[in-house]
């Protein structure tokens, strides 16, 4: 078979588990194989690494699947999704989560979401997307569904020489428009429209945590997207619910989802939260409980100062407008933002605010986002409750 001989300087990195080979870290390629076929990673003196796929026109010209010599086919893609419905099946498989996880399962460049019975997948690699039907025909074996849908619709496909695509692979487009219990609340989904996968899966139990604060509390949702905070706060108890998006379509599926949960103490409103949060100041209004759960404000380290001054801007309003012992959730989901310099930066917009902080709760990654320490690319999401005293 190919293969590729690392330098004797990356291989620490790739050792301890790290799948990305950069044309950098490859001494030579021997019998170089087609783009997205096989290759086996040796040492600089020919020892065996692992088994990984190949493309010569991306920046990171191999990704490792295996460490065990094993081919990489369709019982290999049955075994690896095995493991990792078994890893989310603890104590029993959510019915909406992220089945297959890319890096963090290692599967590099796959990633999968349930909505019940209805899967969406995502090819990110030019090798996984030349075998994006091999791997529909093992997860429809593996989870018996009656939908799977793809969301090749992420820019990043493009450095991997794959253009943005989305359409039905198995069953009726018609199904891709559903309801579904997400955490305490009913959302209605469109797994083709929506942004991400259709939802943020990864929020689905702080939705629920913070919702069981909100009783009693008047609560702002900043980024409201579906409303998933928003939902369970008025669900928890809340006395009234304000909720912002910038996005009009996003605040109309809410105002549908309010609907679908029997729910009328919400107003929602499409806004820039900025501004926002600026005009709520000013007409001297206060909160009980703010959430602030952004966007990534900086997709690459260059844009860290630009992100961590928006990230201090949005705290310093919020804490403003709590009311004293009031809360404020916020999560942050950037890669390049470690929960120490958040921390940081909630600390710092507190003392411009004149307000101290009890950090009354962490919040991390759900097990269906699993951390490989070894692969930091796959630690992103953390987010604090404070109270303000
Ligand atoms: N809180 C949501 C997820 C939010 S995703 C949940 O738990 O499911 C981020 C959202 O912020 C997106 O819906 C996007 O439309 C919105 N957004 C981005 N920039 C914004 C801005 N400046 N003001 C208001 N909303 C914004």
């Amino acid at each position: 078979m190919a293969g590729a001989f690392l330098k004797e300087q990356s291989l620490g990195r790739i050792l301890a588990g790290h799948p990305w080979v950069y044309s950098s870290d490859v001494l030579k390629v021997e019998k170089a194989p087609e783009d997205g076929g096989e290759i086996l990673v040796r040492t600089p003196d020919g020892g065996y690494v692992g088994n990984g796929f190949y493309n010569s026109k991306s920046r990171i010209p191999i990704r490792i699947l295996s460490r065990s010599k094993e081919k990489l086919d369709a019982d290999f893609f049955r075994r690896r999704i095995l493991e990792a419905r078994t890893l989310r099946a603890d104590p029993e498989l959510p019915n909406a989560c992220r089945l297959v996880w890319s890096e963090a399962d290692f599967l590099p460049g796959l990633v999968v979401d349930r909505y019940d019975d209805a899967l969406v997948m995502q090819t990110l690699t030019l090798a996984m997307d030349q075998r994006k039907d091999e791997i529909a025909g093992v997860l429809r074996e593996v989870f018996n569904s009656e939908l799977i849908v793809e969301r090749n619709d992420v820019t990043s496909r493009q450095f991997e020489g794959l253009t943005s695509r989305k359409g039905v692979l198995l069953g009726d487009a018609k199904m891709a428009k559903r309801a579904i219990t997400l955490g305490r609340a009913k959302f209605e989904v469109d797994l083709l429209e929506g942004q991400k996968t259709g939802s943020y899966l990864d929020q689905i139990g702080h939705h629920m945590m913070v919702g069981a604060r909100c009783t009693g509390r008047r609560v702002l949702d900043c980024f409201t997207y579906h409303g998933g905070f928003a939902l369970h706060a008025a669900l928890g108890g809340a006395t009234v619910v304000e909720a912002l998006d910038i996005s009009e379509d996003a605040i109309t599926a809410c105002r549908r989802n309010a609907e679908l949960n029997g729910v009328t103490n919400i107003k929602w409103k499409a806004a820039n939260v900025f501004d926002e949060l600026n005009a709520r100041l000013r007409a001297k209004e206060s909160f009980d409980l703010v959430v602030l759960d952004p966007p990534s404000f900086t997709k690459s380290r260059a844009k860290l100062p630009e992100a961590l001054r928006g990230y201090k801007e949005i705290h310093l309003r919020a804490l403003k407008l709590l009311s004293p012992g009031g809360l404020l959730a916020t999560f942050c989901c950037s890669h390049h933002v470690d929960a120490e310099t958040f921390r940081a930066v909630a600390l710092d917009a507190a003392f411009d605010a004149r307000k101290i902080l009890r950090l009354r709760q962490t919040f991390s990654q759900p097990p269906d986002h699993p951390v490989i320490p070894s692969i930091p690319e796959t630690e992103y999401l953390k987010g604090f409750l404070f109270q303000v005293v």
